[in-house]
C-alpha cells in the first residue's frame, strides 16, 4: 500500500497517510491541526535513489563529483517545484516561502523534528 505524505500550509507539519489503493480517493487530515486543506509532497527525499541518479535526473549541471544533491540548498524545494509545475498547479504561498527559508539555510520545522 502506497503512503503518501502531505504537507499542512496552516501549521507546517507534515503527515503520512497509508492509502489502501491508489484508485481511493485520498481523505487527508493533518495529525497536529485537523486541517483538511492540505497539500500532496511528492517524494521530496529520494532516499532510495543513489545521488548519482538525483543527478541526472535533476536535469541540472553536477558541480562537483560526488556532491550530494540536497547539499546544494539551490537545489531544495526544485523537485516539488517541477512536480507542481506538471502537474498544472500553482505551487502554495506557504510551500514558496518554505522552500525559499530552505535554500537560505532554515530547515523547515517539520524537517527539522524529523531529524
Ligand atoms: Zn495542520
Amino acid at each position: 500500500m502506497p503512503i503518501y505524505e502531505f504537507l499542512c500550509p496552516r501549521c507546517n507539519t507534515l503527515s503520512s497517510i497509508l492509502v489502501k489503493s491508489v484508485t481511493t480517493p485520498v481523505t487527508a487530515q493533518c495529525a497536529a491541526c485537523g486541517s483538511h486543506d492540505l497539500v500532496r509532497v511528492l517524494s521530496r527525499f529520494a532516499y532510495h535513489k543513489s545521488t548519482q541518479t538525483i543527478w541526472e535526473e535533476s536535469g541540472e549541471p553536477q558541480r562537483s563529483p560526488g556532491l550530494d544533491y540536497y547539499k546544494d540548498p539551490r537545489n531544495i524545494g526544485r523537485s516539488t517545484e517541477k512536480k507542481f509545475k506538471e502537474m498544472g498547479l500553482d505551487m502554495p504561498e506557504s510551500i514558496k516561502n518554505e522552500i525559499q527559508a530552505a535554500r537560505e539555510g532554515e530547515l523547515p520545522k517539520s524537517i527539522k523534528d524529523k531529524l
